[in-house]
C-alpha cells in the first residue's frame, strides 16, 4: 500500500514516541491517505469485557476521538461509538461488510469469548430472528478477516474473565479462531498510542508488525518495566518499600515490572501524566499472559517464565549462572546472595493464620 511514511520511519515514531507526541495526532494524515486509497475497513467486536479497552481509546485526544473514528480509522462498526445498533447493525455492518470482503477487512475484539453454556453467557444480538452468541460471531466474522488485532489481555489472553473458577468458560481468541493472523495488544486496558498504532501499521502497510513470542508489537511490548523504572536505583541500592507510600522499590509489595513489557515508563499514561510505578503502585504486569492469575501484592518466589524470565525468583539465589540472561540482570543476584532479599520460605506463615 503506497504511503509517503517508510516503514523503518514508522516503526522509529511508534517505539520512540514519548509522552510529548501525540502517535495519533502524527500518524493521522498518513492514516487518512491510506483510507482514501481504499484501506481495509475496521469491525470493532466486544465480547467478555469490561469496555475499559474502547474506553481507553476514547482518551485519544489529538485528534479527537471523532476524528480518529471517522476519518484516520476506517471503523465500520463498534458496539458503544456506532449509530447503529440491533439487527440492522449486525447485519449490516458486521455480516454484510465481512461477506461482501473476505480477507479484506480487519477485525478488533475486545474481550474473551465465553464458550460455556453453548456461548449463552454472551449474547450481542439478532440475526434472521434467532440470537447470535458472541462464540459465533467471533468464528462467524473473524475466519474471514484479514487478520484479528485482540485490543486488551481479555482477547489476548484470557484476562480477568478467564481467570478460575472462570464460570462462563471464557477463553482468548487464539483458543476459539485458528489460521487466522492474530496481533495481541494486551494491557487492562491498553495504551491508546498501542491500539492506534497497530492499526495504522495494519492500514498502511496491509500486514502485521513485527510480533514477540506473545504475538505482541516489539515496536511497543520489546522493553522490561524493570530496565527504565525511575524506582530502579533504589533496587540496586536494596532499598525496598515495605508498605505503599515509602519510599523504594517496590518489589516487596509485588511489583512485577521485572517480568513485564511494555513502554508505560517513557511513553506515560493520561496524556503524560503519569504511569504505573511513577503513580505509587506496583506494576501489576498487566501485559502478560499470565496476568492476572498471581498474587497481586506479594513478591513472588515463583514467578511463571516469561520472555525475559527462565527461572523464578527463588531460583535466581541457586541457578546464578542463567542471571545475565535475565532482564533482571545482576542486581537481583546480588541482592540475594547477600541476603538483602531472601528467598521466600516454603514453611512461611502468613499472619493471622495460626
Ligand atoms: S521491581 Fe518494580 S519498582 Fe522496583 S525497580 Fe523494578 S519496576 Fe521499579
Ligand atoms: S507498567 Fe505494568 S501495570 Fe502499567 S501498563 Fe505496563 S505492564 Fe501494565
Amino acid at each position: 500500500m503506497p504511503t509517503k511514511l517508510n516503514r523503518r520511519d514508522f516503526i522509529k515514531i511508534c517505539a520512540g514516541s514519548a509522552a510529548a507526541i501525540s502517535l495519533s495526532g502524527y500518524l493521522a494524515p498518513f492514516m487518512k491517505e491510506a483510507v482514501a486509497a481504499g484501506a481495509p475497513q475496521v469491525i470493532w467486536l466486544q465480547g467478555a469485557s469490561c469496555t475499559g479497552c474502547s474506553i481507553s481509546l476514547l482518551n485519544t485526544v489529538h485528534p479527537e476521538i471523532k476524528e480518529v473514528l471517522t476519518k484516520v480509522i476506517s471503523l465500520t462498526y463498534h458496539p458503544n461509538l456506532s449509530a447503529a445498533a440491533g439487527d440492522l447493525a449486525l447485519q449490516e455492518a458486521v455480516y454484510k461488510v465481512a461477506e461482501t470482503n473476505p480477507k479484506n477487512f480487519f477485525l478488533v475484539v475486545e474481550g474473551a469469548v465465553p464458550t460455556g453454556a453453548d456461548g449463552r453467557y454472551c449474547m450481542v444480538g439478532e440475526k434472521d430472528g434467532e440470537h447470535v452468541v458472541f462464540e459465533k460471531l467471533l468464528t462467524d466474522v473473524g475466519s474471514k478477516a484479514k487478520a484479528i488485532l485482540n485490543f486488551g489481555t481479555c482477547s489476548a489472553y484470557g484476562g480477568i474473565p478467564a481467570t478460575e473458577p472462570n464460570p462462563t468458560g471464557c477463553k482468548p481468541v487464539s483458543a476459539v479462531i485458528k489460521n487466522v493472523p492474530l496481533v495481541n495488544v494486551p494491557g487492562c486496558p491498553p495504551h491508546p498510542d498501542w491500539m492506534v498504532g497497530t492499526l495504522a501499521h495494519v492500514l498502511l502497510y496491509g500486514d502485521l508488525p513485527e510480533l514477540d513470542n506473545f504475538g505482541r508489537p516489539k515496536m511497543f511490548f520489546d522493553t522490561i518495566i524493570h530496565d527504565n523504572c525511575q524506582r530502579r536505583q533504589y533496587f540496586d541500592n536494596a532499598i525496598f518499600a515495605k508498605t505503599f507510600g515509602e519510599m523504594g522499590c517496590m518489589l516487596e509489595l509485588g511489583c512485577k515490572g521485572p517480568y513485564a513489557h511494555c513502554d508505560a515508563t517513557t511513553r506515560l499514561w493520561n496524556h503524560g501524566a503519569n504511569w504505573c510505578v511513577q503513580c505509587g503502585s506496583v506494576c501489576i504486569g498487566c501485559t502478560e499472559p499470565q496476568f492476572p492469575a498471581w498474587p497481586m501484592y506479594e513478591r513472588m518466589p515463583d514467578m511463571p517464565a516469561g520472555p525475559a524470565t527462565s527461572v523464578t525468583m527463588d531460583a535466581l539465589g541457586i541457578g546464578l549462572a542463567g542471571v545475565t540472561a535475565l532482564g533482571i540482570g545482576g542486581h537481583l543476584a546480588g541482592n540475594v546472595i547477600t541476603g538483602r532479599i531472601g528467598p521466600r520460605k516454603k514453611d512461611e506463615t502468613k499472619e493471622g493464620e495460626n
